[in-house]
């Protein structure tokens, strides 16, 4: 059975390319950056091109770059580190209803500490208003942190209007752009953010590499104490071959973004296209596919098609499909065997009930027509078993 993988989303196979250029750094070129002979030289050597490489992919300064362990350790360290660098002069952090949790949990932690944590909610389409986050930031604000693109239901915000707002009041902006690198332009210069997360593994590199962009000028504690590598902002021996293959990533999806957006773009809505003609009660959540060419605003990312079937849940849904072959995800988080929602889907207003039957197909590189068409074809059938073995969804279609 041919297996098909639409959970992008989740993690991407690690390109050839980006595989090609890590490899000498596993072996000859195995040396601690920080040694001073040739084989930390060397190592040191691949480290800073790498940075720079980086750096420039963003539109940055390579000494902005700080390389650590991934999108949720960038999230801490920079929610938290530019936090307690502030703490003595503002008390107010501001988020979003719909972070993910490397943001949500970090400010659930900050406000065990003592700051005043408020979280701006999001319209049905997962957007934040300019309005309603005014009405949070005050001249105590000492950061405001809202993703650009989000991870289950794609909707990417119109960060630049936001930014504005927070620098009004003097406040820092910060955005985990783990989902928007690749798939929507990410410019440093165009989003005007003090600081910004990225991680490799989505963009096909390597699993437990990420960066953390700081603007210079921003100070951020440390989150561990140790050495001074990365300028004492993020202690510990480098990952140089880890830090060489998300340059390396970066740089393919840079050149890709463009025709990319537009590939992806046009499988999506081929494949709602399909599921709304044959399921009724289906729901797309986040804003609607636009046709044709990259938008001058773009208000979601191309590759997430989250939809929710009423009377399927959506656990039984995955299982069903991974029978067929095809890798999708859901929101939902599961604790102590049950099965919660997600809050992504709460925040956006649906029902508990409904944000349970949904699930998240999300397409990625090597992605191709005829694996969409496919699973549009075998997915009607499995809602349809589904629901009918849903009591509650038939008696309330009687
Ligand atoms: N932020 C967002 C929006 C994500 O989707 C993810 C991963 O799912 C992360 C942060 C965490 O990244 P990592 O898996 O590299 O820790």
């Amino acid at each position: 059975m041919k297996q098909i993988y639409l959970d992008h989303n989740a993690t991407t196979q690690v390109a050839p390319e980006v595989l090609e250029a890590m490899l000498p750094y596993f072996s000859e070129k195995f040396g601690n950056a920080s040694s001073l002979h040739a084989f930390g030289r060397d190592a040191k050597v691949g480290l800073e091109n790498a940075r720079e490489t980086c750096a420039e992919v963003l539109g940055a300064e390579p000494a902005e770059i700080v390389f650590c362990s991934g999108g949720t350790e960038a999230d801490n360290l920079l929610l938290k580190g530019a936090a307690h660098a502030l703490k003595s002069k503002r008390n107010r952090i501001v988020i979003s209803s719909i972070e993910h949790p490397a943001i949500a949990q970090s400010a659930a932690q900050l406000a065990s500490e003592g700051f005043d944590v408020q979280t701006v909610p999001v319209s049905s389409e997962g957007f934040v208003s300019p309005e309603k986050l005014s009405a949070l930031v005050n001249d105590n604000t000492a950061l405001v942190s809202i993703m650009f693109a989000n991870n289950e239901i794609g909707t990417a915000q119109d960060i630049p209007t936001l930014v504005e707002i927070a620098h009004q009041q003097g406040a820092l902006f910060h955005t985990d752009a783990v989902q928007a690198f690749g798939k929507i332009p990410v410019s440093i210069e165009k989003l005007g953010v003090d600081m910004l997360s990225l991680s490799a593994h989505k963009i096909y590199g390597p699993k437990g590499m990420g960066l953390a962009y700081v603007r210079s000028g921003v100070k951020i504690d440390s989150l561990v104490q140790g050495g001074s590598h990365e300028k004492s902002r993020r202690p510990g021996t480098e990952n140089v071959p880890g830090a060489i293959g998300m340059a390396k990533a970066m740089e393919l999806a840079a050149e890709s973004v463009a025709s990319e957006y537009v590939r992806l773009n046009d499988l999506s809505r081929l494949f709602l296209e399909r599921i709304r003609e044959q399921v009724a009660d289906v729901t797309l959540n986040g804003p609607e596919f636009s046709e044709g060419a990259m938008p001058e605003k773009i208000t979601r990312t191309p590759q997430t098609v989250n939809l929710s079937f009423a009377g399927a849940e959506g656990e039984a849904l995955i299982l069903s499909l991974d029978l067929e072959g095809v890798a999708v995800s859901s929101g939902s988080a599961c604790s102590s065997g049950a099965v919660d929602p997600s809050a992504v889907l709460l925040a956006i207003g649906q029902t508990p009930e409904l944000a349970k039957s949904s699930i998240r197909f999300s397409l990625g590189r090597h992605t191709t027509e005829e694996e969409i068409k496919h699973v549009a074809e075998i997915l009607p059938p499995i809602i349809e078993r589904l629901r009918r073995m849903s009591p509650a969804y038939a008696n309330a279609r009687r």
